[in-house]
């Protein structure tokens, strides 16, 4: 049975009532011992949604791209795409939104999944994947089964609260969400990091850096210079606090040279700062800083010394560290021991090495890529070539036959405004025989300076042209 567009869309808005009479067991579900192919029952009767030719878990930048790329190759791929939002919100410029340049609006960042449905012909199914059976080649939802004969997976990041904090129970953890929102994942906690900022009084803003592999890695910088650029415009006296777990700052030069000049000393950089607690009510953050004695050990590293700290603030954006999205793990596909856990790849393909029908692209993929919505487009677009050949019965020669790819990375951070100015890192795509690399280059403009207005019109017209894409 083949679901089209329209029933797609009307099992979408019946998929709540669905999902109370169906309960799913011995699943790889979020609760269950993650053992590959083992998904396969329901109680009672199998509540088999349809089944599709090609399924996307995830309608974000890379599982959009793969849905509208397919469709573009050939009209006839059947491909279901399964989102458990109702609307799309972009992180991309979500922070030169916090820092209220101008003309942005929440309808800059949010966008509705039926004009892409529309315009490109793919299906969609609103609902949340909550188990995998790759036995079976089924995808569980809350809605009910969707079986598929080739899987993508673009379910994108999770926040891992749990690892990072031991000791928070589930009550401590859920507050912390609400009172000090990471804001690294599409959905209301920008929106309510917004409303925290536009509501406070004078005081300091601090934001945590995650530790490990993370979601664009310069977002938390950028944050902290549209927030300073913020409370600069706005007259709030205090200022913009990063507690960052290493010293590392992605864009790090060019960060600093716009922090000193733009903002003097409001926006004030910690490095080696390991968070303790956060008191929420009493709004205070305690961490413990490892600062350099001034003495070297016998191997001629510095000898550190840990302080106990604790600091007031007025807004809070707690940013957890990060790890793939939970759909990877009920999908049973081998993953990197690292703690975020990223699919492994079949060399330099997008197909995983586990599975030869299932796919992986955007920030869960396992190549040494930038987890960027610039390439989270690049490796869907990788993807649809590999799909199409096979399913038109062609063969494929993968893109990487040198060390050179013809294709790399571009991300810019917003710096200041008024006047308007950005940054960017490029990076250059190449495959090492294991996985594929991207080096990255921090360019100066003709001034000698890493920012200018000149980076700031391409970020807009760079997210202009991104957007479009995906949803027209
Ligand atoms: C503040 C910020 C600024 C950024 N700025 C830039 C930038 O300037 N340039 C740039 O290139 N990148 C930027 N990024 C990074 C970019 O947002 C991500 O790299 C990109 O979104 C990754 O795409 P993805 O498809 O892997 O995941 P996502 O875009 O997050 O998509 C994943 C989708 O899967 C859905 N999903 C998850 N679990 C389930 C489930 N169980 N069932 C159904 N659906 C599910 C989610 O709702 C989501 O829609 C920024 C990120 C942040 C946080």
């Amino acid at each position: 049975m083949n679901m089209n567009r329209r029933n797609a869309l009307k099992i979408g808005a019946v998929g709540v009532a669905a999902a109370a009479v169906s309960t799913l067991t011995g699943c790889n579900n979020a609760s269950a011992t993650p053992a590959a192919g083992t998904c396969a029952t329901t109680a009672g009767k199998k509540n088999v949604l349809g089944k599709h030719q090609i399924v996307v878990i995830g309608g974000g930048f890379g599982g959009l791209t793969v849905a509208k790329g397919l469709k573009k190759k050939d009209s006839k791929f059947d491909v279901l795409v399964i989102e458990k939002n109702d609307t799309f919100m972009s992180c991309p410029f979500s922070n030169a939104y916090l820092g209220k340049l101008e003309g942005l609006n929440l309808g800059t960042f949010i966008f509705d999944y039926a004009q892409p449905v529309e315009a490109h012909g793919y299906s969609m199914l609103r609902s949340e994947v909550i188990g995998i059976d790759r036995v079976a080649k089924e995808v569980h939802t809350a809605a009910g089964i969707v079986q598929y004969d080739i899987l993508v997976l673009s379910p994108g990041i999770d926040y891992d609260y749990e690892n990072q904090f031991p000791t928070f129970s589930k009550e401590k953890i859920a507050d912390l969400k609400r009172n000090a929102p990471g804001a690294l994942i599409p959905g209301s906690e920008h929106v309510a990091l917004d409303r925290m900022l536009k509501n406070m009084e004078d005081g300091d803003v601090v934001i945590t850096v995650p530790s490990g592999k993370f979601r664009c890695p310069p977002a938390p910088f950028e944050r902290a210079s549209m927030i300073a650029a913020y409370m600069k415009k706005e007259d709030i006296a205090g200022k913009v606090i990063i507690l960052n777990p290493g010293k590392d700052i992605a864009k790090g030069a060019a960060f600093k040279e716009s922090w000193k000049e733009l903002y003097g000393d409001k926006v004030v950089h910690m490095d080696f700062c390991k968070i303790d607690d956060v008191d929420t009510d009493g709004k205070t953050i305690s961490f413990t800083q490892k600062i350099p004695t001034g003495k070297k050990d016998a191997d001629g590293f510095d000898i550190m010394k840990e302080e106990k700290k604790s600091h007031k603030y007025a807004v809070l954006n707690l940013i957890p560290n990060n790890k793939a999205n939970g759909v990877v793990k009920m999908s049973g596909v081998e993953v990197t021991k690292d703690s975020f856990g990223k699919v492994l790849m079949n060399g330099c393909s997008f197909q995983t090495k586990t599975d030869k029908d299932i796919y992986a692209v955007g920030d869960v993929v396992g190549h040494g890529v930038p987890p960027s919505g610039q390439t989270a487009v690049w490796t869907g677009q990788q993807c649809v070539e590999e799909i199409a050949h096979r399913l038109h019965g062609k063969p494929y020669e993968l893109l990487v036959k040198t060390t050179t790819i013809n294709a790399g990375n571009v991300c810019y951070s917003m710096v200041g405004d008024k006047p308007e100015e950005a940054i960017m890192v490029t990076h250059d795509f190449s495959w090492t025989g294991a996985v594929i690399n991207g080096a990255a280059k921090v360019p100066k403009g003709p001034d000698g300076k890493f920012r200018s207005a000149a980076t700031a019109k391409a970020n807009r017209d760079w997210y202009r042209g991104i957007m479009a894409d995906l949803f027209n």
